[in-house]
């Protein structure tokens, strides 16, 4: 199908964290929907480098930013917004009314966390987005669908359909090539992610870009979207029980899926599960 949008990905690169918190965050995605003469970002990243790279790409598409759509309530995905607004004084910033609450309640601890975290490099933000009205998001005449997921990593959390160019832009809902951050969720939540992934996979969508990805993935390999999202979350969910405590259940996914990065979210994911796990049984 021809559609008259096109899609540019930018994928952050792998960072270290510092020594006191360790292991790695994971490379985050954000996405460019450009017709010929506006542009909508999905996700902001949250370092300088990053966000700047990201002003050079909307700068280069030649279209004039409308509107930014932050999918959730997480710093890597918003923190951008107020760097971006300054430079593109024409732009919202939009979310889902639920999400638009969840960051004005967290918003203050995040920027704390991330000054922890990233120091000078990490962007700061003030910003709270706007509340979405409706559901459409319009970009020369072309619609994206705003679609809110019952859970991902976190709820609330939203996806963008496109339909013309039969994407969806998932949010952290999907994860490619990496490993998903489970430790924000429980028992309870990780059967409603999944019936996330299966909404996700019912619009048959031919690109599903991933809110993390292996910046050499595909957003065009299915398999390594929708299918692996849910086969993670099936595998963490019937070997949690089957495990001895934590670090067999990291060895036990390793062994599963071997060759995703950032095995620093696994192994939060399982201290995280089996904590919770001990609490019950006390
Ligand atoms: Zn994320």
């Amino acid at each position: 199908m021809n559609s008259i949008l096109s899609i540019d990905v930018y994928t952050s690169p792998l960072q270290t964290l510092p020594e006191s918190v360790g292991g790695w965050f994971s490379p985050t995605t954000s996405t460019l929907l450009t017709g010929p003469t506006e542009a909508v970002l999905v996700d902001t990243q949250y370092l300088q480098n990053d966000v700047n790279e990201v002003i050079r790409r909307i700068e280069s598409s030649g279209s004039r930013l409308t509107t930014i759509f932050v999918t959730h309530a997480h710093a890597d995905h918003y923190f951008g917004i107020e760097t971006l607004l300054e430079r593109f004084r024409g732009a919202r910033a939009v979310a889902l009314p639920s999400v638009v609450a969840a960051i004005r309640a967290t918003n203050e601890a995040q920027r704390k966390q991330w000054r922890a975290w990233f120091g000078e490099r990490a962007v700061d933000n003030t910003v709270v987005p706007e509340p979405l009205n409706g559901d459409t998001i319009w970009v020369d005449g072309q619609e994206l669908k705003v679609i809110e997921i019952g859970q991902a990593d976190i709820a609330p959390s939203a996806i963008v359909w496109v339909p013309s160019l039969r994407a969806v832009v998932a949010g952290d809902a999907i994860y490619n090539g990496v490993n998903p951050f489970l430790a924000a969720a429980g028992p309870d939540e990780w059967p409603k992610w999944i019936e996330g992934v299966d909404t996700i996979a019912a619009l048959q969508p031919r690109i599903v870009v991933a809110g993390h990805k292996n910046p050499e993935a595909a957003d065009d390999d299915l398999d390594a979207t929708i299918t692996y999202t849910r086969d993670y979350l099936r595998a963490f969910m019937a070997e949690l029980p089957a495990s001895s405590d934590s670090r067999d259940l990291v060895s036990r996914m390793r062994s599963r899926f071997p060759d995703k990065i950032n095995p620093s979210a696994l192994v939060l994911s399982a201290v995280t599960a089996w904590k919770r796990e001990n609490n019950n049984r006390d």
